[in-house]
């Protein structure tokens, strides 16, 4: 792709030429970013990979939206450097990082305009620079695709149980199809998502603008990275590419595992702690765990008055717990878990 009218990000690649290719896209900055620091005329470059042998479906993996997101771009890296041109029917298009500055800086969002590169689709041409990447890969990579493959986990506040999550398409008679990416990626809890907390603003938002079928995951979290959530999840990603016919062979034996299908509760029936003073939160229970209404989770404990009596944490609805608070630290109005529920259709 020479520099387009469309987009002023450039790269040495022809996103359709045939075979594998490695390279960069070039953001271009401008001599002063935002926080005021003097980058002089430069770019910031974004791993891209292109693998790409005769007709088949299109399919985008991306990882790194969030930069200090980590199993997801492990898991590409990894992918990166084994996949073969002969392996693939068809396209993939590989960004390991896809906010290269955020990936750089090691934070969620990017440091040289604070964007949050999932909630700035459908971009700007013109804007800042995580809203120029929002833009190419809205208008230059999803026009490309059928299918697009998001890997993102917890932030360094929060730990998710490893799961897949799709959103219900506007069109019902596309539910099966979404059902059957969670059921052929294997995790053990596949999440469905009636409502996107980023809207139109998020990748789930633009996928529905370009039609193109959105699955992604939440890999552990916490600035960690899970083992356990790495393992399943590359198989998962290698079972889900065949599964939609861009690879000529399987790239795993490994079957998948029955997948229990949840939804997030109303964020009102999240857990929260109702506390005047700070304290640490001790948990009771755990990712995957059931509670029952009225279930006390945990206590907090008052550092400032050891022998006041701890504050438990009641659990105003039941449900299986998706996601836990990392700090031990906590307050009023600090969520310390989310819950699911089961879905039904
Ligand atoms: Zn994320």
């Amino acid at each position: 792709m020479d520099t387009t009218p469309n987009t002023k990000i450039w790269t040495d690649l022809d996103l359709d030429a045939e075979g594998k290719q490695i390279g960069y896209f070039r953001l271009p900055l401008a001599v002063h970013d935002r926080s005021g620091d003097d980058v002089g005329y430069s770019f910031e470059a974004i791993p891209v990979v292109t693998i790409r042998n005769g007709e088949g479906p299109g399919v985008l993996l991306m990882a790194g939206s969030h930069g200090n997101e980590y199993e997801g771009q492990i898991i590409l890296m990894k992918l990166i450097r084994e996949l073969r041109a002969e392996d693939v029917r068809g396209r993939i298009i590989i960004l390991p990082g896809a906010n290269a500055p955020a990936v750089r800086a090691d934070r969620r969002n990017s440091p040289l305009d604070d964007g949050n590169l999932n909630r700035k689709f459908p971009g700007d041409p013109d804007g800042d620079p995580t809203s120029m990447i929002a833009h190419l890969i809205e208008s230059e990579l999803l026009t490309r695709v059928d299918y697009a493959f998001d890997l993102h986990s917890g932030s360094l506040s929060i730990e998710y149980l490893p799961c897949a999550v799709v959103a219900r398409p506007s069109d019902p008679d596309r539910m099966g199809d979404a059902l059957d990416l969670l059921r052929a990626f294997g995790m053990p809890t596949g999440m469905i998502i009636e409502h996107s907390t980023g809207g139109n603003r998020a990748l789930i938002g633009a996928c529905r603008r370009q039609n193109v079928q959105h699955l992604s995951t939440e890999l552990g979290g916490g600035g960690g990275v899970s083992r356990a959530a790495i393992d399943i999840a590359e198989h998962g990603v290698m079972r889900l590419l065949h599964h939609v016919g861009v690879t000529r062979r399987p790239l795993t034996e490994r079957p998948p595992l029955d997948c229990r299908l949840l939804k997030r509760v109303p964020s009102w029936d999240y857990i929260y702690a109702e506390t005047s003073e700070r304290g640490l939160f001790e948990p009771f229970v755990g990712l995957g765990d059931r509670v029952e209404a009225g279930q006390t989770t945990g206590l907090i404990h008052f550092t400032t008055a050891p022998w006041r009596e701890p504050q438990p944490v009641i659990a105003k609805s039941g449900g299986v717990i998706l996601c836990r608070r990392i700090p031990a630290r906590t307050g009023l109005g600090d969520c310390v878990f989310v819950l699911g529920k089961d879905w039904t259709s």
